[in-house]
C-alpha cells in the first residue's frame, strides 16, 4: 500500500514545463532521495506537492493517503501528515517558536477531532522531543526564525517536525549555505523520526548528506523527469562519476 503516489505529473511555472511526467511511489516507513544537477525541477516537486500556488499542474495525479492531494488546500495537505520544511522559514517577531508550534499542533489535532493540548502536557511532549533533537531552550523563547543561524533554522524546522510527527516528510535542502553542521542536524532528525509508519522524502543536491542517512532509493530528476532509480549505490555512483554519467545518456536519447 503507497502512502504517496505521483503518477505523471506535468507542471508548468509561469506557462513553462518543468515537470514532464513525473512518476514517483512511496510506502510507510522508506527513505526516498531525489538527487539532480540544479535547475531539474527538484525544488518544483516539492512546491507542487506543497500546494504552492504559482505552479500549475498540467497533467497528473498525486494521492497521499488515498485522498487526492492535488484537491487539498496547502494548510489541509499539512493537516494530513504531510509536512514540508520550507513551509515555515518565515520570521514572526513578537510569535515565540514555542507558540507557534503550540499553535499548529493544535490545530493539527482539531481538524482530526481531538482536543488542543493542555499546557502540562504540551510541556511534556515538547520536553521529549526537545532532547531528541537536541534543541535548546532559549532557541525556543525567541521570535521565530529572527536572527537565527543556518543551523538553528535546521533545527528548529527538525523540532517542529518532530512536534507534527508527519507522516510523509519532504526536506528540500537546497541551501547551498548549508555547513556541516547543519546537514549533521538534518541528517539526525530524519534518523531519529524515522519509524515503520512514517516516511521521507530529501530532495537534495547534495551527495554528502547521504553520508549520514540511509535512503532505502535514490532517484535521479532531470529536465523534469526521474531518469533513473536504484538505492544507495546510486548515489555512491554519483559521487564517484558526477551526474553526467546519466545525464549524457538522456540528452543522447532524446
Ligand atoms: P532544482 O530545485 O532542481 O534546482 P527548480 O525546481 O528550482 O530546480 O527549477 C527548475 C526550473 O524551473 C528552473 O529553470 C527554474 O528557473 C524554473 N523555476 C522554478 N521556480 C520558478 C519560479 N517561481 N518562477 C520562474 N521559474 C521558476
Ligand atoms: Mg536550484
Ligand atoms: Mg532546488
Amino acid at each position: 500500500m503507497y502512502m504517496l503516489s505521483i503518477k505523471n505529473i506535468h507542471a508548468n511555472v509561469e506557462g513553462k514545463e518543468i515537470l514532464k511526467g513525473i512518476n514517483l511511489e512511496i510506502k510507510p516507513g522508506e527513505v526516498h532521495a531525489i538527487m539532480g544537477p540544479n535547475g531539474s525541477g527538484k525544488s518544483t516537486l516539492a512546491s507542487v506537492l506543497a500546494g504552492r500556488e504559482e505552479y500549475e499542474v498540467t497533467e497528473g495525479e498525486v494521492s497521499f493517503l488515498n485522498k487526492n492531494l492535488l484537491e487539498l488546500s496547502p494548510e489541509d495537505r499539512a493537516r494530513e501528515g504531510l509536512f514540508l520544511a520550507f513551509q515555515y522559514p518565515v520570521e514572526i517577531p513578537g510569535v515565540s517558536t514555542t507558540n507557534f508550534i503550540k499553535a499548529a499542533v493544535n490545530e493539527k489535532r482539531k481538524y482530526h477531532g481531538l482536543e488542543p493540548l493542555d499546557s502540562v502536557s504540551f510541556l511534556k511532549i515538547m520536553k521529549e522531543k526537545m532532547a531528541l533533537v537536541e534543541i535548546d531552550q532559549s532557541l525556543l523563547s525567541r521570535s521565530i526564525n529572527e536572527g537565527f543561524s543556518g543551523g538553528e533554522k535546521k533545527r528548529n524546522e527538525i523540532f517542529q517536525m518532530a512536534m507534527l510527527e508527519p507522516k510523509l516528510a519532504i526536506l528540500d535542502e537546497t541551501d547551498s549555505g548549508l555547513d556541516i553542521d547543519a546537514l549533521r542536524i538534518v541528517a539526525n532528525g530524519i534518523n531519529k523520526l524515522h519509524n515503520p509508519e512514517r516516511a521521507v522524502l530529501v530532495i537534495t543536491h547534495y551527495q554528502r548528506l547521504l553520508e549520514y542517512i540511509q535512503p532505502d532509493f535514490v532517484h535521479v530528476l532531470y529536465n523534469g523527469r526521474i531518469v533513473k532509480s536504484g538505492t544507495k549505490e546510486l548515489a555512491l555512483e554519483l559521487e564517484e562519476k558526477g551526474y553526467d554519467f546519466i545525464t549524457d545518456e538522456v540528452d543522447l536519447t532524446a
